[in-house]
């Protein structure tokens, strides 16, 4: 593990947690911050946290959090192999649906989030999260299983937008086409990506050949050094 990188998202998680950028703080139990792997190359961005996700401080820890893991299981993958956030970090009233300046209030914590993180594929998990990341308005059912490269602030990453799992959990249509695109996840982490590019990018005094860290190579690809 990345014992830097860790640190440092353990340290913002610590900062997040007495977040006051939104009314929202008034009804939270806690903030939701996130929980995987701080090296995951996958990174899985939901909606918002519900009842128990705000009672235990953990992300999808309910039902749709069942299903999820259950999906992970499909493609060999646990939480602990990948690192799971949500677009909002503190429990709408009721769950109703987030509210645009309750996701621009929010939206630094995922972005830092995703910059410490550095994974190489971002899968969305429904409207709210996709939507924010791709920058444009296209719903879910149309953009479903299509990837698209994006630079999220400095990181460059394959966004890959997917049903959210609540949705699907009562709908077997849905749940189908869930896990059919769930199923190619293995295959989008395998494509060389932007590492593969960063790592050829020479730096005095390395080899051509020896990859770069991978905030190191972010910079050189920004032209900073
Ligand atoms: N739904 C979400 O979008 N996020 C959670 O954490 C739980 C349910």
């Amino acid at each position: 593990m990345d014992e830097a990188r860790a640190a440092a998202l353990e340290a913002y998680a610590a900062e997040a947690a007495g977040c006051t950028r939104c009314p929202l703080a008034d009804g939270r139990t806690n903030v939701v911050f996130g929980a995987g792997s701080p090296d995951a190359d996958l990174m899985l961005v939901g909606e918002a946290p519900g009842f128990h996700e705000d009672q235990q401080g953990v992300p999808f820890v309910g039902q749709a959090g069942q299903l999820l893991d259950r999906l992970l299981d499909a493609i060999g993958l646990t939480r602990g192999d990948v690192y799971v956030a949500n677009t909002l970090k503190c429990r709408p009233p009721g769950n109703r649906d987030p509210h645009p300046d309750e996701i621009a209030a929010c939206e630094p914590h995922l972005f830092r989030q995703i910059e410490l993180v550095q994974p190489r594929v971002v899968a969305t998990l429904g409207n709210f999260a996709t939507k924010l990341l791709s920058g444009r308005p296209l719903g879910i059912t149309r953009v479903h299983g299509q990837e698209l490269e994006v630079t999220l602030g400095t990181t460059n990453v394959m966004l890959y937008p997917l049903y959210h799992p609540a949705a699907a959990l009562y709908t077997p249509s849905m749940l189908a086409v869930l896990e059919a695109d769930f199923s190619r996840i293995p295959e989008l982490l395998r494509r060389p990506g932007a590492d593969a590019e960063r790592a050829i990018v020479p730096r005095p005094g390395l080899a051509v050949e020896e990859p770069l860290p991978a905030a190191a190579g972010a910079q050189a690809q920004l032209g900073l050094f």
